[in-house]
């Protein structure tokens, strides 16, 4: 199966062709990711409006690009596969607008993909890893342990309450100066900073349960900067650095033990070959992904993280799922639509509502 995935959900409009053979491992013959932060550093933000159009300028640009640079025309593919949500609605419906153009014109299926299982499904596109394995979703936007257990069937143990921890830590970088994406500029200074100097809180650790909260960290260090300012008329280079390892430890502790009663979760289950597998933007960080495989060691599960590339938003992982989900039949007709909020777990009250 040849199958072309686009990717348009927030500010990256990707297409990948991905191909496999059944019973061999998927190959990725091409995946074009054009990013869009030049457009939208300016407003400190993604602006929706900014991002649809953007999207729809380049998308077929982006498509040409990643069937060329597969070596593959349009009629070698088997399925168009596009993400349906959830997202900025405008950067969905440019994509699902372009897939449904692209398949009507050739008669190819259309599958819509939840970018959600994109990246829940991305450790099975890089490590074949096998049902049922755990998840944990570490992005700008999302925070959540899921046990998959299928292409289309998730089972959410818990998530964030309130902002995700990429957001926490872009929204640290802002509060103290420092260049965005936050992760990568917190994190190089917490490296030469004292995580023990500010005593950061370990936020819903006194309750039970899989759920997490970081918008708290943030009124935290609001308070703790503001402190220092009155005191001494600003920050030194020192106080950034051990301001960013005081909230990088607390966001590392709260994930470390999170993670430990998720996997006590999915190790009731009994799993075969126990696998917790990590993906988004925030899974790059050093220290987290140190935390994760200490706990993982503890327990003898394997943990697996994907190349970082496929970690972060691109459309090989939507081209992935949707062969997986074309392979089990799945088809969607050009009545397909675009959904802002699609959650994954079919327990979920959105789900419920939406009668699927
Ligand atoms: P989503 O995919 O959930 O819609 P997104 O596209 O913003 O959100 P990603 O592209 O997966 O998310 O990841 C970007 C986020 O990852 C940013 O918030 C960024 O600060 C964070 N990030 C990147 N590198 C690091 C790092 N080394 N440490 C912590 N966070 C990081
Ligand atoms: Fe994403």
């Amino acid at each position: 199966l040849t199958i072309l995935g686009l990717e348009s959900s927030c500010d990256d409009t990707a297409a990948a062709v991905v191909r496999q053979t059944e019973g061999q491992p998927a190959e990725i013959l091409s995946s074009v990711v054009h990013g869009q932060t030049d457009l939208h550093s300016a407003y400190g933000g993604v602006v929706p409006e900014i991002a649809a159009r953007a999207h729809a300028e380049k998308l077929d640009i982006c498509v040409r690009q990643a069937l060329a640079e597969a070596g593959v025309t349009l009629a070698d593919l088997d399925a168009v596969a596009v993400t349906a949500g959830p997202g900025l609605i405008g950067g969905v419906m440019s994509g699902v607008m372009c897939a449904k153009g692209i398949a009507a014109a050739t008669g190819l299926p259309l599958i819509g993909v939840n970018h959600l299982a994109g990246h829940a499904l991305t450790p099975r596109l890089t490590d074949q890893i096998a049902y049922p394995y755990l998840m944990l979703l570490v992005s700008g936007g999302h925070c959540q342990y899921l046990i998959a257990q299928g292409a289309e069937q998730f089972s959410r143990l818990g998530g964030t309450i309130d902002d995700a921890p990429g957001e926490a830590f872009d929204k640290t970088a802002r509060l103290l100066g420092l260049p965005q994406p936050g992760g990568p500029s917190v994190e190089g200074e917490a490296r030469q900073g004292d995580p023990k100097r500010f005593r950061f809180p370990r936020p819903l650790l006194d309750r039970p349960g899989c759920d997490l909260s970081f918008s708290g960290l943030k009124t935290a260090l609001m308070r703790m900067r503001d402190q220092l300012v009155a005191e001494q008329g600003g920050l030194t280079r020192q106080d950034r650095a051990d301001l960013c390892a005081g909230f990088q430890a607390a966001v590392v502790d709260t994930l470390a033990e999170k993670t430990r009663r998720a996997l006590a979760l999915y190790l009731a289950e009994d799993p075969a070959d126990p696998v917790v597998a990590v993906a988004g933007g925030v899974a790059a960080n050093a220290a987290i992904r140190a935390a994760l495989e200490t706990v993982c060691a503890e327990a003898d599960a394997r943990f697996t993280a994907p190349p970082l590339r496929l970690c972060t938003d691109n459309a090989a992982m939507i081209a992935y799922a949707g062969l997986e989900r074309f392979r089990s039949g799945a088809r969607d007709g050009l009545d397909l639509t675009a959904r802002p909020r699609w959650p994954l777990d079919q327990n979920s009250p959105a789900m419920l509502g939406s009668g699927k």
